[in-house]
């Protein structure tokens, strides 16, 4: 009898014993597990929950419940996505970063856990002007602009990315975070689709960084799953660096600020080109909730006439 969500030969239970919210969730546990997930019992809740429609705390309160055949299928096509490597926040269409729900699929980049020392550093330096224009470059989900227009209401932005597809989700997202009014999206190459004489307060970005040669020794859930236009950063994963700290002193209001995130092991290159261009004063580097180098920022030098 194929009662389990996969097969019946991993488990020694009874075919007959019934598939409890408990036995459902042990089951796909193992699976994942075996399957390479490094989080497989964390997945395994999430996906029942989806299926169940319910928050997970209460997978927790109705353990002994006896799950419905209608929500074991869709289960059993989760966790068999899943153990081809599908990131979660893709099967069930959402993920929580800054506190607030976004929507994603495979054409934006899942909004990663480090970017929120991006945002917090963020609404600090924004909170210190009064009402703040800022240039998200590169916004995919949106995340950056909206987590951040959500906590400082008196910022307003500009977000651009190359890809119409993910400016679709960045919208949606803006208008289920209710900051529609405060974030303009705008198709656009970095700087390319920017009118001349647009000055920012500030220019932020977690650009496509990953090394060409290193996107194939990604992790599968990336490498397979999510978008290359997000990933790829070119021969040395540096393009968008270069492009961005080159070309934002020109849309810098005086003393604006550009911020970037970037992965630990790029900050000497970072700042070498930030030290190269001439253009910036009083760069820092901030690092994550793990201690790791992440965000560099700078200040516009005054234009010396
Ligand atoms: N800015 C988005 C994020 O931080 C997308 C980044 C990207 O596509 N490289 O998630």
């Amino acid at each position: 009898m194929k009662e389990n969500p996969e097969s019946s030969e991993s488990t020694s239970q009874s075919a007959s014993e019934s598939w409890t919210v408990r036995r459902i969730l042990d089951w796909t546990t193992a699976h994942l597990t075996k399957h390479g997930s490094d989080s497989p019992r964390l997945d395994a809740e999430v996906l029942l929950a989806f299926a169940r429609n319910c928050e997970r705390i209460r997978l927790y309160t109705n353990y002994e419940d006896e799950v419905t055949e209608a929500q074991r299928t869709l289960m059993r096509e989760l966790v068999q996505r899943r153990a081809k490597s599908e990131p979660v926040a893709y099967l069930v269409g959402k993920r929580e970063f800054f506190g607030l729900d976004f929507l994603v699929d495979r054409n934006v980049l899942v909004p990663r856990p480090d970017t929120e020392t991006l945002v917090m550093e963020l609404v600090d330096e924004a909170q210190k002007i009064a009402s703040p224009f800022i240039l998200d470059l590169c916004t995919g989900s949106g995340c950056i602009a909206i987590a951040t227009a959500a906590h400082y209401s008196k910022a307003s932005f500009l977000a651009t990315d190359i890809s119409p597809a993910a400016l679709a989700i960045a919208t949606k997202n803006a208008e289920t975070n209710r900051v529609s009014d405060k974030i303009r999206f705008l198709q656009s190459d970095c700087f390319a689709g920017i009118p001349a004489d647009t000055a920012f307060d500030m220019i932020v970005s977690n650009p496509p960084y990953i090394p060409d040669a290193e996107i194939e020794l990604l992790e599968a859930d990336v490498r397979q799953h999510e978008p290359r236009l997000a990933l790829s950063g070119g021969v040395d994963g540096l393009d968008f660096y270069r492009r961005i700290i080159q070309e934002a002193p020109a849309y810098l209001k005086e003393a604006g600020t550009l911020m970037l995130e970037f992965s630990p092991e790029q900050e000497p290159a970072l700042k070498a080109l930030f030290e190269a261009s001439g253009k910036y004063t009083d760069v820092r580097v901030k690092a994550d909730l793990a201690g790791r180098a992440r965000v560099i920022i700078g200040r516009k030098l005054p234009i010396l006439k």
